[in-house]
């Protein structure tokens, strides 16, 4: 079910955030160590977001290719000729009924964020819509712009349940507070997590956002570990090396990492609806 990673602190070169270690994304994505399930590799493509200074502007570039990572040159050839302080790399396990396509691989970007989703959510047209609409009507005050109007959903790059989180995410972090303000992404991401979990009980949601200088993520169902010391911080479905200093997230959890801060939140469990 995909396996993901965020890197924040000093520059490194893009390509080795997906190669570095002998367990890296790349490995990861033909042989994954806990899938739980949720598919045996991650052949669907691949994606790297890195961000990068701009007039005074941070903003986020991206390359995606729908073909096994493992056999893009680009990985070696010119992905290690990029720098950044910040990586968010994914490889991609499509979920049955689900496109292989290049804009369905993560990650997912707008403005100065970058966005990753590892696992399912069932029958996602249908609990997406309602969660929308449910959106909808409790902000129907700052809903000024029909931020979530279900037909916002068309606006997914692809038809897949992660691309259209990501249109209720973004929608989420520009409703009350601008771009990049830290405040708003763990409560973004706790609203998402528990609209989508009432109407679509079962969904297995880790969640990764990144604004280049920190990064959120949720554990819900698969697997996140985080390494974080004073200098830099990744999470990652998986460790891709032995570090002692890994930290396996529980489940059910919320994530904050930025080089020098970790803290880890556990999520409540949303109440199911009445049968
Ligand atoms: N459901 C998403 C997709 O198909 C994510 C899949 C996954 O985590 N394996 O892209």
């Amino acid at each position: 079910m995909c396996r993901h990673l965020g890197y924040v602190g000093p520059p490194v070169r893009v390509g080795d955030m997906l190669t570095l270690g002998p367990h890296s994304l790349r490995t990861q994505a033909w042989a994954p160590r806990d899938m739980r399930r949720g598919g045996t590799i991650n052949a669907d493509g691949f994606g790297v977001a890195w961000w990068r200074a701009e007039d005074d502007t941070v903003t986020v570039s991206r390359y995606r290719n729908p073909a096994p990572i493992w056999t893009d040159p680009a990985v070696e050839e010119v992905l290690p000729h990029l720098e950044s302080w910040a990586v968010l790399g994914a490889v991609r396990s499509a979920t049955i009924g689900m496109p292989v396509e290049r804009s369905a691989c993560a990650p997912f970007t707008r403005g100065r964020w970058a966005f990753s989703h590892n696992g399912v959510v069932p029958d996602w047209r249908a609990a997406l819509t309602a969660v929308a609409a449910e959106f909808a009507g409790a902000a129907a005050e700052l809903d000024a712009d029909g931020l979530f109007a279900p037909a916002r959903l068309l606006e997914a790059e692809s038809a897949t349940d992660s691309a259209a989180l990501w249109v209720l995410l973004g929608a989420l972090l520009a409703t009350d507070v601008p771009d990049g303000d830290w405040a708003a992404a763990p409560a973004a991401l706790r609203l998402l997590l528990s609209a989508v979990l009432t109407h679509a009980p079962d969904s297995r949601l880790n969640l990764l956002l990144g604004d280049g200088a920190q990064l959120w993520a949720t554990a819900w169902y698969h697997s996140l570990s985080a390494l974080v010391t004073d200098d830099f911080a990744i999470l990652s479905s998986e460790p891709f090396d032995d570090d002692p200093r890994w930290q396996a997230i529980p489940d059910r959890s919320l994530v904050t990492a930025r080089p020098g801060h970790l803290a880890v939140e556990p999520l409540p469990d949303p109440e199911r609806p009445a049968q």
